[in-house]
């Protein structure tokens, strides 16, 4: 899962966003609201965390007009105070949910959760299983039949991310973009040391092969037949 915080309080962006690092989504920052509604346009995000008073743009203008494009991610917007943020006038832009500062990063963690939640939903299966290997993206827990399967943050946004595109093969390079931050600028072979650990913990002790190498490819997951 890929975030992005627009927001201009550098040592707030900072702070959100090394936290959420650490609990295994891919986040990247803009400062202000004209390069936010730049790398909305240019990235695939999964959910964005907006400031409403931002140099250049604000929050409501940036919203309308990512909206206008076609950009269907979750928004969460951030206000300074009570009474600044105008509830209408958010909603009307196409933000999701509101969130005033200053806020504790548990009380964040939820509310990204529940329009994660809301979102996977709408559109995909609340439990993805391959055999009997069990994906739980709302408590990030792994089972393969009753044994749980305890996963890093970051091996399981891998696992979740091959996951949800389920039939299809996917390169590294799409699992970098997807997973790891626009900003990462290391080996894309990163992600064959975390298929080597995933297979470590999900195929290896069980004798099956769900995770799938086509060579040159990339990676896919065995559904049931597989
Ligand atoms: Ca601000």
């Amino acid at each position: 899962m890929r975030l992005l915080i627009v927001e201009d309080e550098k040592r707030l962006a900072d702070v959100v966003s090394a936290g959420l690092a650490a609990e295994g989504y891919g986040v990247d920052v803009a400062n202000d609201g004209i390069s936010g509604l730049s790398m909305l346009r240019t990235y695939d995000y999964d959910l964005i965390i907006l400031d409403i008073m931002l140099p250049g743009m604000n929050g409501y203008e940036v919203c309308r007009k990512l909206r206008e494009d076609g950009i269907q991610a979750p928004v969460l917007m951030l206000t300074a105070k009570d009474g600044e943020y105008d509830e209408a006038e958010g909603l009307d832009t196409g933000a999701d949910d509101y969130l005033t500062k200053p806020f504790s990063f548990v009380v964040l963690q939820a509310r990204i959760r529940a329009l994660m939640r809301r979102r996977t939903s709408e559109v995909a299966p609340t439990i993805w299983t391959f055999g009997d290997l069990t994906i739980n993206p709302a408590s990030r827990r792994c089972f393969r039949g009753d044994t749980e399967i305890s996963l890093t943050a970051k091996e399981f946004a891998v696992l979740e991310y091959l996951a949800s595109r389920s039939g299809e093969i996917v390169s590294k390079t799409q699992i970098l973009e997807g997973v790891w931050d626009f900003a990462y600028d290391g080996d894309v072979n990163i992600v064959e040391v975390y298929i080597s650990n995933l297979r470590r913990k999900i195929d290896t002790p069980f004798g099956t092969t769900t995770i799938i190498t086509l060579r040159g490819a990339g990676y896919r997951l065995a559904g049931d037949s597989g």
